[in-house]
This record gives structure tokens, C-alpha cells and sequence, in this order.
């Protein structure tokens, strides 16, 4: 279970735990997203930034531009700089980097977005899922993550 809930950068520095399950998973295939990653997707865990432990090290804040002139901010290892988590429009969610679990094994997103710039060699499960860009929180949230959402101030949908 602690290693399901617990992770870091790759030097160590940065270590991290989740003090409960995850709102909702992100699959995001966006070019935003495949350009931060070098890679195909990435796999993010929005989770309440207080549920979010910092065990060791300060993540240092990096502002990365979005496509509408907004501002992402990424955090990383200040020594390796491995991304751990980031931050976008609401301060008070984060988005985990699930690679960056020391055991991702049991993450499985629960909705794949942005599919319209997905690599076309990526097969989507029929499981979750998928939108083409977006999607309303309030149609596919469990009505627990939506209330804890509702908690920290964020809007549902
Ligand atoms: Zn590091
Ligand atoms: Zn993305």
C-alpha cells in the first residue's frame, strides 16, 4: 500500500505521499503533455495539494506556457529535475506524475482526453472513456471526488 501511495524524483531528493486515493486519473494525450514527457501520454493523479505529504526535499516551481496564454506550473527536483507534479488553473489541486509512484503498477486512468493529437500506434481501452478534448467533471466524477472537490473551492464541471 505505501509504495501504491508514495514516490519521488529519480535522485532521491524529492519524496512524497499520498494520503488518500486520488480524485480522478488523467490519461492526457495532448502535445502539450507529450512534449513535457518526451513520450506518448501522460498519467496524472489529481489529488487535493493537501493530501499531497511532502516526506523529503521542496519541489521547485517552473511556469510552463499553455495553449491559451495561461501558465502550467510544473514542479520539479531542484537536483535532477524529474517533474513530479504540476498545478493548473485551481492552486488547490495537483496533478501527481503517476510515474513518478514507486509502484504505478495499479494506476489505471479513468478518462483518456485530448485523444485528437493521440499517437495513432496507442490502442485506448474500451474501459474508460475518451474524449477528443475535454470533459464535464460532473457527469463522470463519483459524487465523493466531486464533493471533495466542491470542498476545496473548485467548481464541479
Ligand atoms: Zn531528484
Ligand atoms: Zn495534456
Amino acid at each position: 500500500m505505501s509504495a501504491a501511495r508514495e514516490g519521488g524524483c529519480s535522485c532521491g531528493e524529492i519524496r512524497y505521499r499520498l494520503t488518500s486515493d486520488s480524485l480522478f486519473t488523467h490519461c492526457c494525450h495532448c502535445l502539450n503533455c507529450q512534449r513535457q514527457t518526451g513520450s506518448a501520454f501522460v498519467v496524472n493523479l489529481l489529488i487535493e495539494a493537501d493530501r499531497v505529504e511532502l516526506l523529503a526535499g521542496v519541489p521547485q516551481p517552473v511556469d510552463v506556457p499553455r495553449d491559451d496564454g495561461s501558465a502550467q506550473t510544473i514542479f520539479r527536483c531542484p537536483t535532477c529535475q524529474v517533474a513530479v507534479f504540476s498545478r493548473y488553473t485551481h492552486p488547490g489541486v495537483r496533478f501527481v506524475r503517476a510515474g513518478t509512484l514507486d509502484d504505478p503498477s495499479g494506476v489505471v486512468p479513468d478518462v483518456h482526453i485530448f485523444t485528437r493529437s493521440k499517437l495513432g500506434w496507442v490502442t485506448l481501452p474500451e474501459s474508460a472513456p475518451a474524449f477528443e478534448v475535454y470533459y464535464d467533471r460532473s457527469v463522470l466524477w463519483p459524487p465523493a471526488s466531486l464533493e471533495r472537490l466542491e470542498a476545496i473551492g473548485a467548481p464541479a464541471s
